[in-house]
């Protein structure tokens, strides 16, 4: 889950679309903007202020790092909701209000199904429409970003290629960002072996991969699970687009991770400061948001956080 910033320029070319799932609203993006507008007050920030504080109690804080671990190996200072409200953080907009998903590559129906429930939790989890877009064959990929790990022997797709030449040229002009989902591998370049995803903030375009967490196809609970893995993933990395920074006080998506050991320890919620810069990012109701949640996580089994998530929405709600 590493980033970087290149320089690219844009040229806007629209794909057809799949599938467009709106979270809080009933029928396309336009509905949802002006529904919006219309029926809900965003909260002052005062009022997020004083949300980060009642949430408080019910999330952990973080202990020492434990050998191995992304915090003992990285020097971060985390990010409070002051802090990130003077980075002066990318938010949604009246012209830029969209996630797009790219799927690239060929997926089994089960994996297919982990993106099209994927992206339906983005659209819940920040509020906004996302659409999917059609599927783009990786035969256009020149063998120059593509390689056979020499190791591991699996096959990896080159992302800086995938970032550059192949998403940020095609991002529409109503996106707040663009997602590519590979079923292959990824690696970053030389020195490197892999990566589960990788995002460039400043261009709004970032790939992420499934290779990595099972098959869904195997049984359920491989299912369940990959469902899960990549929930947090696409939350995870659309976080940082957000200009959300790792979280380095409580258990949080917004922690960052060195391992898919250590990212299943980690929760999908966010802990209080996350959660307020969510809230101001995408100027949403908060308690919608939770109960939208909590009716997607019981109707595909994501059980771990639905108990936080009630308590969240009691707190919330007195
Ligand atoms: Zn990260
Ligand atoms: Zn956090």
């Amino acid at each position: 889950m590493q980033h970087f910033l290149p320089q690219l320029s844009f040229k806007i070319q629209l794909s057809s679309v799949l599938l467009v799932w709106v979270a809080c609203s009933p029928n396309s993006a336009d509905a949802f903007q002006q529904e919006r507008r219309q029926t809900f007050r965003p909260l002052s920030i005062p009022a997020l202020k004083k949300t980060t504080k009642q949430l408080k109690p019910i999330n952990k804080l973080l202990g020492a790092p434990q050998p191995g671990q992304w915090l003992a190996q990285q020097k971060e200072t985390g990010q409070s909701f002051s802090e990130y409200l003077r980075s002066r953080p990318l938010t949604l907009t009246p012209s830029r209000h969209t996630l797009y998903v790219q799927p690239i590559g060929k997926f089994n129906p089960s994996q297919q199904e982990i993106i099209k429930l994927s992206s339906e939790y983005l659209s819940i989890y920040f509020c906004c429409p996302v659409k999917v877009l059609d599927s783009q064959s990786e035969d256009n990929i020149p063998a120059t970003a593509k390689r056979i790990h020499p190791a591991q022997g699996n096959h990896q797709l080159l992302t800086s290629y995938l970032l550059e030449k192949q998403l940020a040229p095609q991002l529409p002009a109503d996106a707040f960002a663009l997602i590519a989902f590979t079923a292959s591998d990824l690696w970053p370049g030389d020195g490197w072996n892999f990566v589960f995803g990788y995002a460039s903030f400043r261009e709004r375009v970032g790939v992420w991969s499934l290779s990595r967490f099972g098959d869904p196809a195997n049984d359920p609970e491989s299912f369940r699970r990959c469902l899960e893995r990549t929930c947090k993933l696409a939350t995870h990395e659309t976080g940082h687009m957000f200009s959300i920074k790792h979280c380095t006080r409580y258990a949080c998506n917004m922690q960052g991770s060195n391992s898919l050991q250590e990212s299943d320890s980690q929760p999908v919620h966010l802990c209080p400061e996350c959660h307020a810069k969510v809230i101001f990012a995408t100027q949403s109701d908060p308690i919608q948001r939770i109960d939208n949640l909590i009716n997607f996580s019981r109707k595909h089994g994501l059980k771990r956080d639905i108990e936080f998530l009630k308590e969240a929405r009691k707190i919330l709600d007195d």
